[in-house]
């Protein structure tokens, strides 16, 4: 399915918020099939792990203390295209600089609580998605 899907998570500023239920509204309507979802915790460590690409980074230890502060909500999508038609539908990682009507444009609080997470290519679409959910949980 190479190119068909991408992972994404609603984060805790946006769960938090109550923008859920608008989110995944704005995900349906611009053509994504939900093929896996759920309601989730991540712990410190688990969001350590998740976000390992950043460890050497400044803002590691406040991302990840912000990834384990609230509910998420990760899923599996499914469309052509993917991966760049989600990063188009989410917009900048910095909501100042997301462009009009994108999800960060919309709901984004910060350029570290941006709302959103959107993979990146199709390998780590495959990786992120595999990190939370099992084959037999995606329809
Ligand atoms: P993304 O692919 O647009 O999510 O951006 P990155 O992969 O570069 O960064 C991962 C996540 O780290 C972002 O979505 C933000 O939540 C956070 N982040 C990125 N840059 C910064 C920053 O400069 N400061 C802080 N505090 N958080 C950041």
């Amino acid at each position: 399915m190479a190119g068909k899907r991408t992972f994404t998570m609603i984060k805790p500023d946006a769960v938090g918020a109550g923008n859920t239920g608008a989110i995944i509204k704005m995900i349906e309507e611009a053509g994504f099939r939900i093929i896996a979802m759920k309601k989730t915790h991540l712990s410190k460590e688990r969001a350590g792990q998740f976000y390992e690409v950043h460890k050497e980074r400044p803002f590691y230890n406040d991302l990840t203390s912000y990834m384990s502060s609230g509910a998420i909500i990760p899923m599996i999508l499914e469309k052509d295209n993917a991966v760049e038609d989600f990063r188009k539908l989410i917009g900048a990682t910095n909501p100042k600089e997301a462009a009009e009507g994108t999800i960060r444009a919309l709901f984004a609080e910060s350029i570290e609580a941006n709302a959103i997470h959107g993979s990146d290519s199709d390998e780590n679409a495959q990786i992120e998605g595999s990190f939370f959910f099992s084959a037999t949980e995606q329809f």
